[in-house]
């Protein structure tokens, strides 16, 4: 293995950000390469932690030459995101210089040549440079793995509709609960950058089940345990071996994946419609019916009318939910997966 520091100039003087990268070499012509970065909105760490634990599955894969293709790990992708902190709360979602989610606005190639990107020395922010240089850093490997976490979630992935069924060994590999598949755009999110250089190839194009690149959802964010580090990482691992990027006569062959595939169009995102405490009826499992109640907002503690019940407007099963117990008006409260489409469904990515 071999560590390499990323270094961003600040947009200030006397500031810059570091990151390190972890490589290995691969040993044979042709073997798949995985690029897998963790912790794009700084504080989403299950994905950062099963790094940690695979290293040392690499290292020995390495040792014992079975490490083919070329493997490129990012375990803390986002410096800015992680030193985000105002008043002793994280905020790692948006950049508080551009105001833009750190996973929307990636620029979006037509080819895997990464030479036009700006480097760091464009006059632009530390947050578009970096998002340049985790792209030039990916692209080129066929396995492109960004891994995040929900709010209160089990794993679940999401997939470009060309990768689909494509990726049912990854959703085995870990034990992904659901697969959401969107068409077109993701509002440039990492994944869809990662994507874009293929996008214009026909759906029965032989590249599609070369290529593995997608968002994990790593369950929800408090879901980081030395257990869940363990399980992700040989998940992972799996994963490669399954690929062809490791060998490993002792990993057994995954088994068929079954579960919800949901287009983003089928996905009720429940809205809070109005502000208040947040009386969850319903988590992240929970088969619902059209009409029962998910959660009740409480508005005016005490009084007549001081509840608000938010309903299912379609059968459906829970997905996520959020952490947060206080709500504002209009804010995402719950992912329902539903079975036709949404009547709120709107076009890009789901969450802002
Ligand atoms: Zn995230």
């Amino acid at each position: 293995m071999k560590k390499t520091v990323e270094i961003l100039k600040g947009d200030t003087p006397g500031t810059e950000w570091r990151f390190p990268v972890l490589s290995f070499e691969g040993t044979e012509e042709g073997a798949p390469g995985a690029y897998l970065q963790a912790a794009l909105h700084g504080n989403e760490l299950a994905g950062t932690v099963a790094l940690h634990r695979l290293v040392p599955m690499l290292e020995a894969a390495e040792r014992e030459g079975r490490l083919l293709g070329r493997i490129t790990l990012v375990p803390q992708a986002n410096p800015i995101a992680t030193g985000q902190h105002v008043f002793h709360e994280h905020l790692g979602r948006f950049g508080l210089q551009t105001r833009t989610n750190f996973n929307r606005d990636f620029p979006l190639l037509a080819t895997t040549d990464t030479s036009g990107l700006p480097g760091d020395d464009a006059p632009i922010p530390a947050e578009k440079r970096l998002k340049a240089r985790l792209l030039k850093l990916a692209l080129g490997h066929e396995i492109v793995l960004d891994l995040h976490s929900d709010d209160e979630s089990p794993s679940y992935l999401y997939v470009a509709r060309q990768l689909w069924p494509h990726l049912q060994d990854l959703a085995s590999a870990l034990g992904a609960k659901a697969i959401l598949i969107w068409d077109e755009t993701s509002d440039g999110a990492f994944e869809e950058a990662a994507w874009s250089p293929y996008k214009g190839l026909p759906a029965d194009d032989e590249t599609w089940n070369r290529i593995a690149v997608t968002t994990v959802e790593f369950r929800g964010m408090m879901d980081v345990t030395p257990a869940f580090a363990e399980a992700d990482a040989a998940g992972l691992y799996r994963f490669l071996v399954a690929r062809g990027t490791i060998r490993d006569e002792s990993v057994a062959p995954l088994a068929p994946w079954s579960g919800p595939v949901t287009p983003l169009d089928h996905v009720e995102m429940i809205r809070a419609p109005v502000g208040g405490a947040l009386l969850f009826h319903a988590g992240p499992g929970d088969e619902v019916q059209a009409g029962q109640p998910l959660v009740t907002i409480v508005t005016a503690p005490g009084e007549a009318g001081g509840e608000t019940v938010v309903t299912a407007p379609q059968s459906g099963l829970v997905l996520t939910r959020r952490r947060q117990r206080l709500t504002r008006t209009g804010e995402d409260l719950l992912k329902l997966l539903g079975t036709s489409p949404s009547a709120t469904a709107r076009p890009g990515s789901l969450e802002s």
